[in-house]
């Protein structure tokens, strides 16, 4: 099949690169010059595991091209996904559509024979009725289908959840339009991934319901954990005594200082919007928004706390980790982008490490101090945070740590530690949920 992907960010590259790993012509199309040049160069714009070899393959076998200008590709594609950002919007919350509106313009002028044009972007309910409204009102003639076939994976680990996800999600009744995604996906009935065929209405809401419930079970064991620390129980324990239950599962129970990222906070807020639109509210995710943003500005409160201090006027503060999460090097809506200025207009003075995130992030934060390392970062400080759990943070030398650190502080937002372990080593340890 012949694939054009229009935008080549987070979602679009690595999708238009395992479709070409599973044997699609694919070529990835963006508006960014400095993206498509680099990617021309064989350069990967973004942070992600394993894509630079998969990018790299694909090229040399003649399947992955990428391109500034889509026309061609576009004419001649089987399906036509369209893979751009869908952000909060300015002023309400609702997710901004802009992008993808002007995809689907762009798409109308093109199309050629039948094609499938797909919305892989997170987008709200009905935003596929007006993708299809548009290609009617620029091309009547045109012969296609729009279909909703929302993206589940996850920015760290993305080429593997692309290759094997729980499921695949496909929104359309044309049966043309289900035969090609159905070719699209084949190569995953291997692995007998269920693909999940709903209408388009339905398919846009699995996305954001999807969403919103991970964001409202990381928020419960946040909840879970604050709970732990007044009746002197341990919220790990907590997690692994309910996530056996099978009806519960024990993914996405590690309390953390709240979630961030570019996908939980802007598709909870859309989601939000759109309920209150059609006069059905979600109360929970309401509430799971607000808790997890205040969650967010308490970090630095707990932070002072633990240092038995009330502000933090003339004190460093070390922090290990800025992305949302390891493996990425995405800074979208990090729960960093909070603690840091909280913890600043407490007084501090930070000096950070992000083993792939620092270049972003000195766009976001000011007047951090970026350090080369982790022990860099502890150097001269009076409490270290381990705010994202990198790998390289799990087994820091904890003797040359304390050496470093102008006084033995850790707080670990991430429970990477073990609270005995860090008293024995003589740190003041303080971590989420632990007693
Ligand atoms: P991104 O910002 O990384 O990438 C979007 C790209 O689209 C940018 O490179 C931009 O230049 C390009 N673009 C915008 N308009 C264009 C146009 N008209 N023509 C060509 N290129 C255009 O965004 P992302 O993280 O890849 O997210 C894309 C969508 O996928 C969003 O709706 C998001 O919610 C959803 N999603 C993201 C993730 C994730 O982990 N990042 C996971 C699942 C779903």
């Amino acid at each position: 099949m012949r694939v054009a992907m229009i935008g080549t960010g987070y979602v679009g590259l690595v999708s238009g690169a395992c479709f070409a790993d599973f044997g699609h012509v694919v070529t990835c199309i963006d508006k960014d010059p400095s993206k498509i040049e680099r990617l021309e160069r064989g350069e990967i714009p973004i942070f992600e595991p394993g894509l630079d070899d998969l990018v790299a393959r694909n090229v040399r076998e003649g399947r992955l091209f990428f391109t500034l200008d889509g026309a061609q590709a576009i004419k001649d594609a089987d399906a036509v996904f369209i893979a751009v950002g869908t952000p909060t919007r300015r002023g309400d919350g609702h997710a901004d559509l802009s992008y993808v509106y002007a995809a689907a313009e762009e798409i109308a002028g093109l199309i050629d024979g039948f094609t499938v044009v797909v919305t892989k972007s997170t987008v709200p309910v009905g935003t596929g009725d007006e993708v299809e409204a548009i290609i009617k009102r620029v091309r009547p003639d045109a012969q296609f289908a729009v279909v909703s076939n929302p993206e589940f994976l996850r920015e760290g680990a993305a080429i593997e959840d692309f290759k094997r996800p729980d499921r695949v999600v496909v929104g359309t009744e044309d049966e043309r339009a289900q035969a090609v995604m159905r070719e699209l996906y084949r190569p995953l009935s291997l692995n007998e991934t269920p693909i999940v065929f709903t209408g388009r209405r339905t398919s846009e809401l699995i996305k954001y319901a999807a969403n919103a419930f991970l964001a409202m079970k990381i928020t419960f064991i946040n909840e879970m954990a604050d709970l732990c620390e007044k009746v002197g129980a341990d919220v790990q324990q907590v997690a692994k005594g309910i996530g056996l239950d099978k009806r519960i599962g024990s993914k996405f129970l590690n309390a953390g200082p709240g979630y961030g990222g570019s996908c939980f906070p802007k598709d909870t807020i859309a989601l939000v919007k759109t309920a209150q639109d059609y006069g059905a509210p979600t109360r929970l995710i309401e509430t799971t928004v607000e808790v997890n943003d205040a969650r967010k500005k308490a970090m630095a409160t707990k932070i002072a706390k633990a240092m038995q201090l009330e502000d933090l006027a003339g004190r460093t503060i070390g922090v290990l980790g800025l992305t949302f999460k390891p493996n990425t090097d995405d800074m979208r809506d990090a729960p960093s982008l909070d603690i840091v200025p909280a913890l600043q207009a407490l007084g501090a003075k930070v000096q950070a490490f992000d083993p792939e995130g620092a270049k972003e992030a000195a766009h976001l934060l000011k007047d951090v101090d970026f350090k080369a390392g982790a022990y860099e970062a502890a150097e001269g400080a009076d409490a270290l945070v381990i705010l994202t759990e990198w790998d390289q943070f799990r087994a820091l030398d904890l003797d040359r740590l304390k050496l470093l650190l102008k006084s033995p502080t850790v707080v670990d937002l991430r429970n990477v530690y073990k609270p005995a372990e860090m008293v024995r080593h003589g740190f003041t340890y303080a971590s989420i949920g632990r007693g």
